[in-house]
């Protein structure tokens, strides 16, 4: 039986608030500014354009290194450089490589990791920034609501149903319950950052997967506050090497910012071969590094966060439009895995996404073949010249650094195509190597605990990423089947969810002397690394209740 909802239609409905969903709307905003001033037909107003945002706030869930090329903002905002989340240019930076105990200077930094002329951002800041605008502009801003399924209809999409609000943990309506809205618009954009579940839903449900499947990082960041002197605001730096070995792709970064703060962090590719690496406990060894030491010793950690990121770049693109929807920004792939650079390119994406839905609108027709416009035009963009150039780099890295380094040095004087193009690849859970020997199952006792002041284990960083999530609701971590995690991945990988996971979400436990999966889902930072990584895709993260999750304001 159908389930009775109400329904609100919109003209345009975005989901997700970060830089390409908010960029997106400011443009629909300009642009329909321009066309009634012109006194031109159909009327059209930014109160029918709706997004949703499954933070408890705007810019709650943006987490970014965050260095941002301000190339697209730009072009949408000329004046944005006067605004408080642009105060930190970047001033000097280098690329070093680290020993386990030295580090070297680069001679050059390495073109793609030059920073003059971009800034070191709180993501975080400025989507709550570009947030004020749109509200500023009239569009309407539901935060704490998340999409929960795709209204799929005519060979593409019509909308969006909200979560179910109020629902215990059995499945119940408690007292509260709010049943989800249905939420119709003429074009439906899918801005929901990296491994959006909606957007998962539509490129499997039709068809749109790239050439390459999408390929994934994890980046685990923490924010300190360091004693006076120790780093200049705006100082860049890039690291390559140690903790990590030549098999794996990945880096560090140390960045300044105002007020003797600094953001580091580590991102990894999901891609390793040992099943029990723990990307977390990388990063806490990270910072034990003396070059690292040295800025943070005396500090203190102020927040934590993790995230996923997409590094697959433009093979792994999935088709980016259909009859009624647009893919945009990191859910479209559009992350340049070289530069580690993605805000610009979404920014740019959701401003495309903008024109062509401005011209689907006027035309009365938001059919696929109009909205293959959207196509088009990142095409014609700087965003394809851009990733085009570097549209093999990371497969390149799939042997390792030495073999990637040269992959790298033959694609770049080959504008991208290197020695075979395409270059195909593999997504990184296939990548895990089997055990040995079995594991004992719940011997977590030689888990890394730090030391309380430079380093820390996973649940003293999950304290300090402010998340929150209503206790007694579904578990939003769904295992397809349980009993693949102790027949069978236990003995093949031991349960490396207990590993990746970078908020200690999930822990093999005994009940009655029978070992179990036990999931700590208020622990959940939300960065889709179990949906990504578990080596039987059996785990599917859906939203919580809209309001649930970190909060990184700041980061
Ligand atoms: Fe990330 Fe999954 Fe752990 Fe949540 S449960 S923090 S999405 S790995």
């Amino acid at each position: 039986m159908a389930i009775e909802r109400e329904r609100l239609d919109a003209d345009v409905l975005i989901v997700g608030a970060g830089p390409a969903g908010l960029a997106c709307a400011l443009r629909l905003a300009q642009l329909f500014e321009k066309h009634t001033a012109e006194g031109r037909s159909p009327a059209l107003s930014t109160e029918n354009v709706y997004i949703l945002e499954k933070g408890r706030e705007i810019g709650a869930h943006q987490l970014s290194g965050g260095i941002m090329d301000p190339r697209a903002l730009r072009e949408l905002l000329p004046d944005f450089a006067s605004a408080p989340p642009f105060d930190t240019p970047v001033g000097e930076d280098g690329a070093f490589f680290l020993t386990s105990q030295n580090s070297f200077r680069l001679p050059i930094t390495p073109p793609p990791l030059e920073n003059h002329g971009n800034y070191v951002v709180s993501l975080s800041r400025v989507a709550k920034w570009m947030g004020g605008l749109v509200e500023k502009a009239g569009a309407n801003i539901f935060t704490q609501f998340s999409g929960a399924s795709l209204i799929f209809e005519g060979g593409g999409i019509a909308g969006v149903i909200t979560e179910d609000k109020g629902v215990d943990r059995e499945g119940k309506p408690k007292d509260n319950f709010t049943r989800g809205y249905e939420l119709r618009a003429k074009v439906t954009v899918l801005a929901e950052g990296t491994r959006g579940s909606l957007t998962k839903e539509a490129v499997s449900t039709l068809r749109l997967d790239g050439i390459n499947p999408q390929i994934y990082g994890i980046g685990i960041k923490e924010l300190w506050e360091v004693p006076e002197g120790r780093i200049a605001p705006g100082f860049v730096a890039h690291t390559l090497g140690w903790p990590l070995d030549s098999s794996m792709y990945g880096g560090g970064w140390i960045y300044g910012l105002k007020a003797n703060r600094v953001s580091l962090g580590m991102v990894i590719s999901l891609e390793y071969h040992d099943p029990l690496f723990d990307p977390h406990q990388a990063f806490q060894n990270y910072k034990t590094h003396p070059f690292v030491r040295k800025i943070l010793d005396g500090g203190e950690l102020v927040l934590y966060g993790a995230k996923s990121l997409p590094y697959g770049g433009w093979y792994s693109a999935p088709r980016p439009f259909m009859a009624g929807g647009l893919i945009i920004g990191d859910s479209g792939s559009l992350l340049n895995s070289q530069r580690l650079k993605g805000i610009h390119t979404s920014i740019k994406s959701g401003m495309i996404a903008a024109e062509t839905i401005y011209g689907a609108l006027c035309a009365g027709d938001a059919s696929e073949k109009r909205l293959s416009e959207y196509s088009r035009s990142l095409e014609a963009s700087w965003i394809r010249k851009e990733l085009w150039e570097v549209r093999n780099f990371h497969q390149g890295f799939h042997h390792g650094l030495i073999p990637g380094l040269v992959n790298a040095g033959a694609q770049f004087v080959t504008h991208g195509r290197g020695f075979v193009d395409p270059l195909r690849s593999l997504p990184g859970h296939l990548e895990y190597r089997k055990l040995d020997r079995p594991l004992e199952m719940v011997d977590q006792s030689h888990r890394f605990k730090g030391d309380g002041k430079l380093t820390f284990d996973r649940l003293t960083d999950v304290y300090h990423s402010g998340t929150r999530h209503e206790e007694d609701q579904p578990c939003h971590l769904v295992v397809l089947d349980p009993s693949i995690c102790i027949d069978r991945c236990v003995r093949e990988f031991g349960n490396p969810c207990q590993y990746f996971c970078p908020a200690a979400v999930y822990e093999m436990a005994l009940e009655n002397g029978a070992p179990r999966l036990k999931i700590n889902a208020s622990n959940c930072v939300h960065c889709k690394t179990c949906d990504i990584a578990d080596p039987y895709q059996i785990i599917n993260w859906i939203p919580p209740e809209g309001g649930g999750g970190p909060n990184y304001e700041g980061m």
